[in-house]
């Protein structure tokens, strides 16, 4: 079988769909196993969520959407289209159910088995960063605080509360409270509104955009091939190999196959045996411009939305509307992020608003992604990482090449298992 003959213990030849960070970190470190790597992609490179979200690198903050309280704010905000979570009315049977089953994962027991299960990805994610912008990715990330700021010292007391459930579970986080007056010294846009704040060090910053398609250069650089606008609509099992197929026909064949395809992981992965659903809790973000530099990343949980130096201005994400991917942009969505932060922030030229962008989160029904092996030997998934897939991108795909190539689930995928 020429190229698809297996080496010893491992797969010669992986094709990895989705160019996205999972998608590409996972090509990357399995050519550092000595892989041969073809990705494939249905537009191009981040053209999916990786490109336009908020880019904290975050492990202090990876914290798993199926709280109890998001069930709470969710259900007191259902289909208000202002709120920053927002579930249109829909007769889509699947994503009802989708909602049911994750309604019944916001406990404090399922949040806190997937707090657990994320320490491991916490603990090494920045370095898997380190690895990869030592070794050809042209692409910096910036060591940063990340200050979240309250209007009230009280409502600040939320956050510090989830910080210490999260060190219950183990993950060790190191904040500071700030005052009104620290707060605006530092950070010349916050407006007199805000009057507490609690900084987390440890954190860091990317531009994710600029990151993936740096990552996919180094991928290409080592040997690696990107084919863009094939769409795969098909997955074939042979001895030893698959071969994916294209909308328009074209193929490609390989010993194994991962599945990265972020909030479309559900539909192709659905019929290997993984029942974990993945829907697409779509976010905005748009760039503005600021009269000063803004020095870090700034997080305004009240309204959840998240700032972050880029480019020299400002980028602003938010939101979660539970709609399909494909669906158009919701201009209503950008007014409510303007109308909520412009009377916390100050010398932001809302009119000047550039790279208007909806990205689609792979959100999962439990708070955890899905990595490893599916019920076919050698059709692997990656993906369902939510709020936190660029932070556990790298790491996510050093993981799982080690399981492609050593055949052994490494113990910190135990959790993720795409069979459970
Ligand atoms: C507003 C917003 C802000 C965010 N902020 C942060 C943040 O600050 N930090 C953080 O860690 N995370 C953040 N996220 C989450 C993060 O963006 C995602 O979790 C992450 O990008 C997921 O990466 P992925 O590679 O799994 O998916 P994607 O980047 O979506 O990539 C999937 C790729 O698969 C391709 N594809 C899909 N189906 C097919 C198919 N059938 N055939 C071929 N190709 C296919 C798509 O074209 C796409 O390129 C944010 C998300 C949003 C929306």
């Amino acid at each position: 079988m020429g190229d698809l003959e297996r080496m010893d213990g491992g797969p010669r030849s992986v094709i990895v769909v989705g160019a996205g960070i999972v998608g590409l970190s996972t090509a990357w470190f399995l050519q550092e196993r000595g892989v041969q790597v073809t990705v494939v992609d249905r537009e191009g490179i981040a053209a999916g969520s990786s490109w336009g979200n908020a880019g904290w690198l975050s492990p202090g903050l990876a914290i798993p959407l199926n709280e109890p309280a998001v069930l709470r704010y969710g259900l007191r905000t259902l289909l208000d289209r202002r709120a920053p979570l927002h579930v249109p009315a829909s007769p889509d049977p699947r994503l009802w159910s989708f909602l049911a089953r994750f309604a019944a994962n916001c406990t404090t027991r399922s949040w806190t088995a997937a707090v657990r299960a994320n320490l491991p990805l916490n603990e090494e994610c920045l370095e898997a960063f380190d690895v990869l912008t030592a070794n050809g990715v042209d692409a910096p990330t910036v060591d940063a605080p990340i200050t979240a700021l309250f209007e009230t010292a009280g409502q600040a007391e939320t956050l510090v509360a989830e910080l210490d459930r999260l060190g219950d579970a183990g993950q060790r986080v190191s904040w500071t409270r700030l005052g009104g007056a620290e707060l605006h010294e530092r950070f010349p846009q916050v407006t007199s509104r805000i009057g507490a704040g609690v900084l987390l060090d440890g954190q860091r910053y990317a531009d994710p955009g600029r990151f993936t398609e740096s990552l996919a250069r180094a991928v290409l650089a080592r040997g690696g091939s990107i084919r863009h606008r094939f769409d795969v609509t098909a997955v074939r099992r042979h001895q030893h190999a698959y071969t994916v197929r294209s909308a328009s026909g074209r193929t490609a064949s390989a010993n194994a196959v991962v599945l990265a395809t972020g909030a479309w992981l559900g539909g192709l992965a659905r019929k290997w045996g993984v029942r974990v659903p993945v829907r697409a809790g779509r976010g905005y973000s748009f760039t503005v411009p600021t009269d000063q530099p803004v020095p870090g990343p700034l997080y305004l949980p009240g309204i959840r939305v998240a700032c972050t130096p880029y480019q020299g201005s400002l980028r602003v994400a938010g939101t979660m509307e539970f709609r399909k991917p494909g669906d158009p942009p919701h201009q209503a969505r950008v007014d409510a992020i303007i109308a909520s932060a412009r009377p916390l922030l100050t010398g932001v030229d809302w009119k000047r608003r550039t790279d208007t962008w909806v990205g689609s989160r792979p959100v999962s029904a439990d708070g955890r992604p899905v990595i490893g092996e599916t019920g076919a030997p050698g059709l692997y998934v990656a993906g369902g990482h939510g709020m936190w897939g660029l932070t556990h991108g790298a790491i996510t795909g050093r993981l799982l090449a080690e399981q492609i190539t050593t055949g052994k689930q490494p113990e910190a995928l135990r959790p993720f298992d795409p069979l459970r």
